[in-house]
């Protein structure tokens, strides 16, 4: 594989591995978040650009939805090896967009992996069930792909959020296309020249880069059936609302404030290592990162051990960027108005750079604010950085009725020593996903990966065992052969 260097040039949209240029004259850089260097030039697609790659989908999808699952997941067994084969490059190019470090780019090109993965087993879990529903007469359900099918991404795993769905999708027998992040457009362009060589027919898999334009595009589209997002809150609900209102199935994932409740008996050194790591993992880009601590009693010790570890990490050696300059002065802001909100700004992020960090890099240190009050903006607002916000409180009533108060649901965890406490917190606290001493708690296949109120919108999964229900319809079919049974009331 040879990733193209993509310096000043213009990035495609794709249809299967044919580079398609855009009939629109809008463009946005792609910068390198960590150097700020220019990658290349993303076009702002229109809706002419998507109607010519849905057409090439509904026709290639003809033929795909009549091959048996068996056929069509073997082209999941060729990407699998061939991403293993190019792990490096895929990983260096993940960092390159992102600006997350090698080593959090490799974890996302192993979770990644594990999706393609997961597409291989669905015929071991794709029989339905067939039942003898009257004397002779016999129930069946088999699934069929809904037709052509959309997935639209967020900037910060550009490559293991579009391989949650596409595995899923593909195999199902849909054609999919790849609306990706405009900031981070080339793993997306990468993984279309990937299918290609791993077998995928041409014109299945198609690549629209865009922005909110071409977004609304795909709700509108009578031809597409469905949507998959991932991305914040507000574009999520808009997007839930616009894609069924045009009558599409869609799941939409959204924004994220995860709560972790650290008790007395929690172990101190587990704790404050994974509490660290949970919030400043991906420069606490993560829709599963650790936002607000709730610290439950004296826990002053476990607390001190995390700050402790916040004071040594530098932005530029231990965490990598943030996606762009617009993301790390609305970290900072939070920072700066902190205060005057009444939290205790303990470790500052602005000084947390390290002296080598590339100049022109989005770089903002690991920061924490202390006796933050639940209605403080940074302990109820998604900031998407390496902060970690602490509100104490008496109780362990009193940290769920505050878990269970915040908009979002996407995660919630509690370090604790005793089984008893860890279920009763799992029992109430109102997230899709929970952990126990785990701060990342990410189900993997075949558990479906997915939050509870404003943190998703609409029925279904778009990972796991769920996700081959979401990518396909249905179909009962009813028999009577037997002769005997001419009495049968169906008749
Ligand atoms: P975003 O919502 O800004 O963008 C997501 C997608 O929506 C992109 O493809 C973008 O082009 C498009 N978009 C942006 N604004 C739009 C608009 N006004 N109208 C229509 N489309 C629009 O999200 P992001 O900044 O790229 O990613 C970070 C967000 O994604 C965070 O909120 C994070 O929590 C969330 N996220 C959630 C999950 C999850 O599984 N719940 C996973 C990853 C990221």
């Amino acid at each position: 594989m040879s990733i193209q260097a993509a310096t000043e040039k213009m990035i495609p949209n794709m249809i299967g591995a044919e580079e398609v240029e855009s009939t629109s004259r809008r463009r946005l850089s792609v910068t390198d978040p960590s150097t700020g260097e220019v990658l290349g030039h993303v076009p702002l697609s229109n809706s002419a650009d998507l109607d010519a790659a849905v057409a090439r989908g509904v026709k290639a999808q003809k033929e795909w939805g009549h091959l048996a699952l068996k056929d069509r997941v073997q082209v999941m067994f060729h990407l699998k090896a061939i991403m293993e084969e190019n792990a490096d490059d895929l990983t260096a190019l993940i960092t390159r967009e992102n600006g997350k470090t090698t080593g959090e780019a490799r974890g996302e090109l192993l979770r990644a992996i594990e999706c393609v993965e997961f597409a291989t087993s669905l015929p071991q879990i794709a029989a339905g069930p067939v039942m003898e529903v009257s004397r002779g007469v016999e129930c069946k359900m088999l699934r069929y792909p809904l037709g052509v099918v959309a997935a639209i991404t967020p900037f910060n795993f550009p490559l293991m959020v579009p391989l949650w769905m596409l595995p899923v999708a593909l195999a199902s027998g849909n054609a999919v296309i790849l609306k990706p992040s405009e900031q981070t457009p080339l793993s997306a362009v990468e993984l279309a020249r990937l299918f290609e060589q791993a077998g995928l027919p041409p014109g299945l898999f198609s690549v629209v880069n865009g922005d909110r334009e071409i977004v609304e595009a795909i709700c509108d589209h009578p031809s597409i059936s469905a949507i998959g997002f991932v991305g914040s809150t507000k574009v999520a609900k808009l997007v839930y609302e616009r894609g069924s209102a045009h009558g599409k199935r869609v799941k939409a994932l959204g924004g994220a404030k995860n709560h972790l409740v650290v008790v007395p008996d929690a172990d101190p050194e587990m704790t404050a290592a994974n509490v660290v790591a949970s919030a400043t993992g991906c420069a606490g880009q993560r829709c599963m990162a650790a936002s607000v601590l709730i610290a439950v009693g004296d826990v002053d010790a476990i607390l001190d051990k995390i700050k402790e570890k916040f004071r040594t990490m530098k932005a530029g050696r231990d965490i990598g960027s943030v996606i762009s300059p617009g993301a790390r002065d609305r970290i900072a802001g939070y920072i700066e108005r902190c205060t005057s909100d009444g939290a205790t700004l303990v470790v500052d992020g602005r000084k947390g750079i390290a002296d080598d960090a590339p100049a022109g890099g989005n770089y903002i240190g690991p920061t924490v604010f202390d006796h933050a009050k639940p209605e403080h903006a940074v302990a109820c607002e998604e900031i998407f950085g390496p902060t970690l916000t602490i509100i104490r409180c008496k109780t362990l009533e009193e940290a769920i009725a505050i878990e269970n108060a915040n908009p979002y649901g996407n995660a919630a965890a509690i370090y604790t020593s005793s089984g008893e406490v860890a279920t009763h917190f799992a029992e109430r606290a109102s997230a899709g996903m929970i952990g126990i001493n785990i701060g990342v708690p990410v189900p993997r296949e075949p558990f479906p990966f997915g939050g509870w109120n404003d943190s998703s919108y609409g029925e279904g999964d778009l990972t796991g065992h769920g996700s081959f229900d979401f990518w396909t319809k249905s179909k009962k079919i009813t028999t009577k052969w037997s002769e005997r049974n001419r009495s049968n009331w169906m008749s």
